[in-house]
Parts: C-alpha cells; structure tokens; sequence
C-alpha cells in the first residue's frame, strides 16, 4: 500500500479531504514531491521555518547536540547549556522586563501556561481575550479563541472568559479589576492579517496598566521578523507582560515558550511548587536548533529585508486601482485577459491574505496553484483568504514566480 493510502487509514486526521502530498526533501524556500515535483513554499510550515527549511547551520547545530545528548531529564531541573544558552540570548534581545523564558513542547503549551501564571500571579480569574484570535487547540487555549464554530462541540470548557473585538476601543471597557490576563496576537494571524490600528494596542496596555491586568502578547506566528522586525509589539510601541513564543522559535524543531518579568515567573516556583511543569519542554535538540535559527535570523539580517520583500509581493499582485492584479503580459493564454476575480491584498511584512468573495473561490484558486507548484492554504478564520507566509529566506525571483503563477491563475479561474 502506499504512504499516501496508508497515511490516510492510520494517520489521525483532522479534516475529511486532507491534501495528502507526499513531500520528500525540503531546502531554502523549496518543497519536492514524491514525484520530483518541485514547489515554492509560501506557507513556510504556517510561520515555522522563517529562516528556510534545513538551513545549513540549524542542521549542522542538531547534529552536535545529538552527540551530546537528547532528553535527559524534565524541564526545570538539570543545567543544559542549549536551554541556557537560548534563554539568555532571547532575554538579551528583547526589553528588560522580559527577562524569564520558560520553555515549553508547543505554542499551545505556552498559552496554557501563560494562562496559568496570570492566575497565579494576579490571584484572578477572568480571562479576555479577542474576536477571531487563535491561542493553540488545547482546552484552555480553546477557551480562549474567538470563533464560536471551532471551540462549541468540545463544551463545557474554562469558565470566566471573554472576547472582545480586536480593535474596539469601547470594548477595552470590559477589562476591570477582576481580569487576570488580557491575552491578543499582536497581529493577528488567523484572522486572515488583521493589524491593530490607531493606537488601539496602546490603550489596550493602558487600560491594562490602570486596571493591574497583566498584558500577554501572542506573537507565537507574529514574531521573529516575521512582520518587519524582531518582534511585532516593538512596531506599536508597546511591552507586554507576558510574551507568547513558537512556531519559529524552534527553527523546524518542536519548541514553544512564555516569557515574563522574573518576579512574575517565579510565582510558578511555590505554593503550589512546580505551578507549570512538563517533560519535553525546552527538548535540548529543538533548544540547539532554535538557538542556531536565531543567530542565522540576526547575522543574516533577514529581518532587514521583510518589508522591501513585502513591497515587491504587494506591487506584483496589486493593480494599478489597487484592487485588481495588473494585466499579466507575459503569456498568450491570459494576454487580453482581464482578471475574472476581484480580490483585495492585506499585509504586514511577510505575512500577506489575498480575500476572494468566498472560500470557494479562495479553494478553487489553491488547488490550482498547488497544482501549479506553488504551496498555499487559507486561513482559519478567513476561510476566503489565501495565506503567504512564506520564508524570510524567499528570495526576488521566487517572490515574481509565483506572483506570475498567482496572478495566471487569478486570470483564466
Ligand atoms: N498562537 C498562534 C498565534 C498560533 O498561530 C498558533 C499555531 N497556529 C498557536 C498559538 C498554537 O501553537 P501550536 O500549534 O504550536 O500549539
């Protein structure tokens, strides 16, 4: 039997048509198929491998670690130099109250844990969050997303929290006194790139200031240059108390983390001792690897580049009225061909939707252009916008391949 048929009878699923492509080696921006077929990532494993995939200093960083040692002993208690190591890196580029990095097995991991120290911390029970947010799948997590449709089947889950729209002022007026954390992605992903606006991230840490809230900033997909700079928060002029890391956190390896004020932090350390505690949290291979990935993102000054890369996949896909792409002149099958769809373009750095009228327009246009060698998907609360996510590392000319093959499609489907 194939790995494909055998994948799906004993693989758990999570959808009903998963893509199933078999994908066999992955380098750079690239993806290859079982079949030889090549493809340009813009997914880049949804926001995970923002310096390539293997780059060659991630890998060559795994591999000593594995002539060292894998998984010794649970998170917290034994001295291992890549935790430590990568700690103390994060902590040093990052401001100075954000000094205590607890590393945990995922992003959802981080948020429950986050969730946890909060509560801990402020002695609180509420927790807010907002509208169309993802935190991570886990109960808690679940709890706090912002889509009815996703978290109803799996009822009853944490009491005492609320959404609120993200970019409402008005809306700040439900934090109060008796809310322990706020928690919001400090661009939101999963909404399909929804970018605070007008300060409104701001007044959020205002009113959790005036309201002794603690202010945790999700940039599990946000962060790592993703947007144009380091973090994202650093864009909006605001410090949370609480930060969310994943996803390229671990440079292709499993790793999430929250970090927080030392003072803060250590309230998971008594009554009750060992507040969060996990086996494979900070794993010294992922700690290794995402160490590496760090330092490739800052030598390489990849982040320097985001925004000019942003412009380009911006222009190539805009038209001149800013909401149609400019007319392809580049093949005879779409000369003369106006585009049939019209779209609009969101983004913040390399984290870019195209919006359809539809997820069915959104899907149609997706199966052709994976067809065509160009991975993409939708997002989870923009189910009509196609996701481009790609690596930092993609550089100009795969950025105008694909923009040809996007703008092709959009013009004869
Ligand atoms: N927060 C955000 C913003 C995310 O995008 C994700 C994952 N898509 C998570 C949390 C959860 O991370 P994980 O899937 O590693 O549990």
């Amino acid at each position: 039997m194939s790995n494909r048929n055998l994948f799906l009878q004993h693989v758990g699923q999570t959808s009903e048509a998963p893509l199933a492509l078999e994908i066999v080696k992955a380098e750079g921006s690239k993806l290859f198929d079982i079949n030889g077929k090549e493809y340009i990532d813009l997914i880049g494993g949804i926001s995970v491998c923002n310096v390539g995939h293997r780059h060659p200093k991630v890998i060559e960083a795994i591999k000593k670690q594995l002539d060292d040692y894998l998984h010794i002993m649970v998170y917290g208690e034994l001295v291992q130099s890549p935790q430590v190591q990568y700690a103390t890196m994060l902590t040093q580029h990052l401001p100075a109250s954000l000094n205590s990095v607890f590393f945990t097995a995922s992003g959802s991991e981080a948020t429950e844990g986050a969730m946890k120290l909060a509560k801990r911390f402020s002695g609180r029970t509420q927790i807010v969050s907002f509208k169309n947010s993802y935190h991570g799948s886990t109960q808690g997590a679940l709890s706090i997303m912002g889509d009815e449709y996703w978290r109803n089947a799996f009822r009853p889950l944490l009491p005492d929290t609320m959404q609120l729209h993200y970019n409402s002022f008005e809306d700040l007026e439900n934090i109060t006194e008796r809310t322990a954390c706020v928690i919001a992605e400090t661009v939101q992903a999963e909404a399909g790139v929804i970018v605070p606006q007008n300060n409104w991230l701001k007044a959020l840490r205002e009113k959790c200031n005036a309201t002794g809230t603690l202010l945790v900033l999700d940039e599990i997909q946000c962060g790592f240059g993703r947007n144009g700079s380091l973090w994202a928060f650093e864009q909006f002029d605001v410090v949370p108390d609480i930060l969310l890391l994943g996803k390229a956190l671990g440079g292709g390896m499993p790793l999430g983390a929250f970090v927080a004020d030392k003072k803060i932090m250590d309230s998971l350390s008594y009554n009750p001792v060992l507040g969060h505690i996990n086996t494979f949290g900070g794993h010294p291979v992922c700690c290794a690897a995402g160490l590496a990935a760090f330092k490739v993102l800052l030598e390489e000054k990849l982040i320097d580049r985001v925004k000019e890369k942003e412009a380009l996949f911006v222009q190539l896909l805009k038209g001149p009225d800013g909401s149609k792409p400019a007319k392809p002149q580049y093949t005879k099958a779409s000369d003369g061909l106006e585009p049939s769809r019209r779209y609009s373009v969101r983004s913040c750095g390399l984290m870019l939707a195209i919006e359809f009228e539809s997820f069915e327009v959104n899907k149609k246009i997706i199966d052709v252009l994976i067809a065509e060698g160009i991975f993409t998907d939708w997002f989870l609360f923009a189910s009509n916008s196609l996701r481009i996510v790609p690596p930092l590392v993609i550089s100009e000319e795969e950025i105008r391949i694909a923009c040809k093959k996007i703008t092709e499609v959009l013009c004869n489907n």
